[in-house]
């Protein structure tokens, strides 16, 4: 059980995150933090393991201050699934999720049995991807990596930032139900931010609707459906069929360059992460799809596309 009691969150230019949150998440349940951009989700969810302090209040862990805890054991228990996909590259899969058993001083065996128990848990092949590099799975299954390294030591808590967020619909829709049947199954305590409604009403056991560091309600999908407590949460419930549009390369392709080109080029398939850091060295790059130069994207393009969402974002809000 997770207990915050006015807990306050302050950042040192005075940014005011939180603001006397009292919350009680029940052991075993698929807790869900909702709200807009900048609504202190994050900022939530990082007091929980620590990663940032408190200003005010307490905040205990099955009945225990989390300040009274080791730091080491506090963060060993409790996995921790980031929006992007933090695998590190150079280690195998099987590396990868070993991390903190390794931490704990696992026996090699019971780190091998684990590997393929949780590999097979989130339907990969132990044998054809244990081995395999991050690069060499597709975001999916690496963001289902991401999820099972969280796992690995058999944390009670897991927290989640956006996880599916940088997903492809399908992937994400798919990841979505792994997780629901995961949770199912092993009864942890799970705490999911997400900003996307729907999303939400389809995970979580309860949702807790933010706004500007606050509590706006705290509820079960049905009781947030049919007894709103403002317009802002109707509002917000509203907005569960309008999803955020996915990134797609080929919705902000130019046709021509207007400079001279060095050839560089990038997938259609690439992310907006991916997109920016090749933008990041020059103004505009070549994008590629079946051995194809289709167009080009510039700097312009993605600024572009960044500022639709966000008007978008700030219409629905
Ligand atoms: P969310 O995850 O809901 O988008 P955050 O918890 O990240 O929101 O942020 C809540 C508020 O705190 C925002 O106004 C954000 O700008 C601010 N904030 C977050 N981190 C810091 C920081 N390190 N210093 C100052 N302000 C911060
Ligand atoms: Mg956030």
């Amino acid at each position: 059980m997770i207990e915050f009691e006015q807990v306050s969150k302050q950042f040192p230019d005075g940014t005011a995150a939180v603001k006397s949150f009292d919350l009680t998440i029940n052991q075993g349940e698929f807790f869900v933090l909702i709200g807009p951009s900048g609504s202190g989700k994050t900022t939530t969810l990082k007091m929980i393991n620590r990663l940032i302090d408190l200003s005010d209040g307490t905040i205990f862990i099955n009945g225990k201050k989390i300040s009274d805890y080791d730091l080491h054991e506090l963060r060993w228990n409790i996995g921790y699934v980031l929006q992007q996909i933090a695998l590190f590259p150079h280690m195998t899969i099987e590396e990868n999720i070993a991390v903190v058993p390794e931490m704990k001083k696992w026996k090699k065996e019971k780190i091998a049995r684990r590997v393929d128990e949780l590999l097979e848990m989130v339907g990969l092949d132990p044998k054809t991807y244990k081995h395999r590099k991050p690069s060499e799975l597709s975001g999916g299954q690496q963001q289902r990596i991401g999820v099972v390294r969280a796992l690995a030591a058999d944390p009670e808590i897991i927290l989640m930032d956006e996880p599916f967020s940088a997903l492809d619909p399908i992937s994400r829709e798919k990841l979505q139900d792994d997780m629901v049947n995961l949770q199912k199954a092993i009864k942890k305590t799970v705490v999911f931010v997400t900003h996307d409604m729907q999303e939400a009403l389809k995970v979580g056991d309860r949702i807790c609707i933010m706004k500007d560091g606050e509590i706006v309600q705290v509820g079960t999908p049905n009781e947030l459906i049919y007894h709103p407590i403002n317009d802002f949460v109707k509002e917000f419930i509203g907005k569960t069929n309008q999803r955020e549009r996915p990134f797609n390369l080929e919705n902000v392709l130019s046709p021509t360059h207007s400079q001279p080109f060095d050839g560089l080029k990038i997938p259609v398939t690439s992310s907006l992460q991916e997109t920016l850091g090749a933008l990041s060295e020059r103004d505009e790059i070549e994008v590629e799809k079946d051995g194809k130069i289709i167009g080009f994207v510039n700097r312009q393009a993605i600024i572009q596309h960044l500022v639709n969402d966000m008007n978008e974002g700030e219409k629905s809000e």
